[in-house]
């Protein structure tokens, strides 16, 4: 068995030297396993070479002839085009290249190549960007293998030839076999006789089936890992012993008789799975999933109530400022009357307050600390801490929150509150490691959201209904895509904008401004400004996305819709719709809103479904770019793809419940995904 062979250092193959393996290491191959990793992105077919005269377009294919003839045309917006003529006796293919002035030297008229890739027709047959490979390379170079040939992904300083090379090189190193990671008999039922075969089929197919049968194999095999890794996770965080809080069925009746409405059925759902995590002695890890508006906060505040009313603490973790303040105003009112002492530690606290704060906390003393994730940065003691409630997950990741849990013993419970409406498959990948609530029900008596897009022209009727509501005694959020001007994008910015309105017939209530560049302190009055009605009108950048909760704002006007993703969108459109009376919402697309960003616009106007319109997002971006690639936190999959094979999750998940892993599993786990801690963040 040639184990550990995957785990060493790509200079351990013959040819990789230290510059090598520093090209490499861009593309994230750092070692043998990381290469056979590196799956092609395509392959040049070349077990069907077809005669150019019987091809049609609309059909990929691969041709092979000699060049006739070569010409550069500069294209409108300075692009350079490159034509090179192909022609292999049956009839011409024009193949086409923008911006490509490193094939010039080796596209010349006599030049004898295969072409890859779909065919057009403009003036004649063509291909636009076919893969290539050129057979009559220079001296020494290999002779043509025939077959399916792997395109890889590249970057600078190597060439397909050289990966070519160095994959076929690690696949040799390994030909003696590898350890086997998935159970045998998955390998075998996907005609595989082991783990080595499949490899060697993703890199080297006999055809393109086989080659996305052996991509799907290692794509279970890499989700099985992260569910086991999920698993590890939990499984490590309830070997410490938790703390039994007083949180039974006499504490939620008297909670939920102190609450100012009744709660909805799938928040008393939720409030019954948290009364009974959080009597038990192990530690609650759950995640309460709900659309915006649904009504977390008084969840979350049940289980603040029950460590307090236990003796012990409990600390809130908002993404920003204005939440952690907006949270701090709320729960006071609410867990107030009930006893329980509640503080907000944020940087804009005065030293004093802050020196009182960190005082009270080292003392164990009963209390609930609120604030942003500045508490992480520098710890905070609180040797009583019991309970530890993160609000927006996706902004902090899994090892922030770990972070905050890592050593302590006893364990504190942990709450999740996210507004991320997620698939479930998705929830599966995100979050394997918690249970999870979900409040799929909005608090009864809401008004209607009416949504509308509209080009520019459409602005005069957006502010028409603003001041009609203006003058209803409602409010309203204007947003805008950045904080100020730049050239030739007027209109896009809030700070224009807000001056404008302040001389308009809007400014008459008052009109705020909010940006994220401005310092905490200012967002933080600006927002209790816009929640008191000291003013009418908020305008602001994405800011206000997360979280702000003030019933009487009716209108929403976001302009360079385009701009923003679908769940940003819904987001945004969450901060309104929040009391009893019907809300407008207008996304206002600018003329230079594409064709995707207007599907988007489109799936706004035909749902107010957060998870329909995930699931919309998810169909039209694709995962990696769900809520913005960085900050999603999602795991980042090197072979499977959330889209494609949400279905081999399921799968293993279903796996990982049964079959614990290996040895050499739970070494390839740390590799993968030990550092994820870093890169969900
Ligand atoms: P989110 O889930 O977006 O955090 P919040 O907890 O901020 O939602 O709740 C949104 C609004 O709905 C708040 O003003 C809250 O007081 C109100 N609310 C929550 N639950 C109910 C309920 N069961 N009945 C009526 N209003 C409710
Ligand atoms: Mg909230």
């Amino acid at each position: 068995m040639a184990m550990g062979i995957l785990a060493k250092e790509v200079v351990s193959l013959p040819g990789v030297g230290p510059s090598r393996a520093a090209v490499l290491g861009r593309l994230g191959v750092r070692t043998v396993g990381d290469l056979l990793l590196h799956l092609p992105r395509t392959f040049l077919d070349r077990r069907s070479v077809r005669a150019i005269g019987s091809l049609e377009p609309g059909i990929p294919a691969t041709v092979s002839g000699e060049v006739a003839h070569v010409a550069e045309r500069r294209a409108r917006g300075g692009r350079i085009l490159l034509h090179a003529l192909l022609s292999d006796g049956t009839g011409q293919m024009d193949l086409v290249f923008f911006n490509a002035g490193f094939l010039r030297a080796r596209l010349y008229a006599g030049a004898r190549l295969l072409a890859t890739g779909r065919v057009d027709f403009f003036r004649g047959l063509s291909m636009a960007h076919p893969e290539l490979l050129f057979l009559d390379g220079p001296p020494g170079s290999a002779p043509d293998p025939g077959g399916m040939l792997p395109v890889y992904p590249l970057t600078a300083g190597i060439s397909q030839g050289v990966m070519r090379g160095l994959v076929r090189r690690a696949l040799d190193a390994c030909r003696s076999g590898l350890p086997q990671l998935l159970p045998v008999s998955e390998a075998l039922s996907a005609g595989f006789g082991s783990r080595f075969d499949a490899f060697a089929a993703a890199h080297l197919p006999g055809s393109p089936e086989e080659a996305e049968k052996a991509r799907r194999f290692l794509a279970l095999e890499e989700l099985f890992l992260h569910q086991s890794y999920l698993r590890q996770v939990r499984a490590g965080a309830s070997a410490i012993p938790g703390m039994a809080l007083e949180s039974g069925p006499g504490v939620l009746r008297e909670f939920v008789s102190m609450l100012p409405f009744v709660p909805t059925g799938a928040q008393s759902a939720a409030l019954a799975a948290l009364s009974s995590d959080l009597g038990r002695g192990t530690a609650m890890r759950r995640l309460l999933q709900g659309d915006v508006g649904s009504g977390k906060t008084v969840v979350a505040a049940f289980a603040c109530r029950a460590a307090a009313g236990s003796g012990l603490q409990a600390a809130l973790l908002a993404p920003t400022e204005v939440l952690a303040s907006q949270h701090e105003r709320t729960l006071s009112r609410l867990l107030g009357p009930m006893g329980v002492d509640v503080r907000l530690l944020t940087a804009g606290t005065s030293r004093s307050g802050r020196a009182d704060i960190l005082r009270d906390a080292s003392t164990g003393a009963p209390m609930l600390l609120i604030g942003t994730h500045a508490i992480l940065e520098k710890p905070v003691s609180l040797p009583g801490l019991s309970l530890l409630v993160v609000d927006e997950q996706h902004k902090f990741g899994v090892g922030q929150r770990e972070k905050m849990l890592e050593g302590l013993d006893p364990r504190p419970h942990l709450l999740i509150m996210s507004a991320t409406p997620i698939p479930r498959t998705l929830a599966m990948a995100f979050y394997g490691d918690l249970d999870v609530s979900v409040i799929d029900e909005m608090p009864p008596g809401r008004g209607a959201v009416h949504t509308r897009v509209v080009g520019e022209d459409g602005r005069r009727e957006a502010m028409d209904r603003l001041l009609e509501r203006l003058a209803a005694g409602e409010r309203a959020y204007i947003v805008y895509p950045l904080r100020e001007a730049t050239e030739g994008q007027d209109l896009l910015d809030a700070t224009t904008a807000y001056e404008r309105l302040m001389a308009g017939p809007a400014g008459a209530g008052g009109v705020g401004l909010l940006h994220g560049t401005m310092p905490a302190s200012e967002k933080n009055a600006r927002a209790g400004d816009f929640a008191a009605g000291r003013t009418a009108v908020l305008v602001s950048t994405t800011v206000v996305e997360v979280g702000l909760d003030v019933p009487e704002a009716t209108v929403m006007i976001v302009s360079g819709a385009g701009r923003f993703g679908l769940s940003q969108l819904h987001q945004l459109r969450g901060r309104i719709g929040r009391g009893g009376r019907d809300s407008w919402c207008f996304l206002i697309a600018g003329r230079d809103t594409g064709e995707k960003a207007m599907e988007r616009l489109r799936a706004m106007e035909a749902s107010n479904d957060g998870f329909e319109l995930a699931r919309r997002d998810l169909e039209l971006r694709g995962p990696g770019d769900l809520f913005g690639t960085r900050q999603s936190g999602l795991p980042e999959f090197r072979v499977a793809d959330l889209m494609t094979d949400s279905d081999l999750l399921e799968r293993a998940s279903v796996i990982a419940a049964g079959h614990r892993p290996g040895e050499e599993a739970r070494a390839e786990m740390k590799q993968r995904f030990g550092d994820e801690r870093g890169r969900h963040a």
